[in-house]
């Protein structure tokens, strides 16, 4: 079974740009489906990922 870790020691490494993202930012983007979110990186501002629904990471 494999199962989650969470740590603090691993930095994510975007997968566009090769850096660490030590801080991946969020956008809220209005649709007529309710709200949901974009992720993207800080460096190249590419999107990380778009949460599907609400509060869950992208889900
Ligand atoms: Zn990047």
């Amino acid at each position: 079974m494999i199962r989650a870790k969470e740590t603090d020691s691993i930095v994510p490494v975007c997968p566009h740009c090769d850096k660490e993202v030590q801080n991946i930012l969020v956008t809220a983007i209005s649709s007529t489906f309710g709200k949901r979110y974009a992720y993207y990186c800080e460096h190249c501002k590419k999107i990380l990922g778009v949460s599907h629904r609400k509060g869950f990471f992208m889900g």
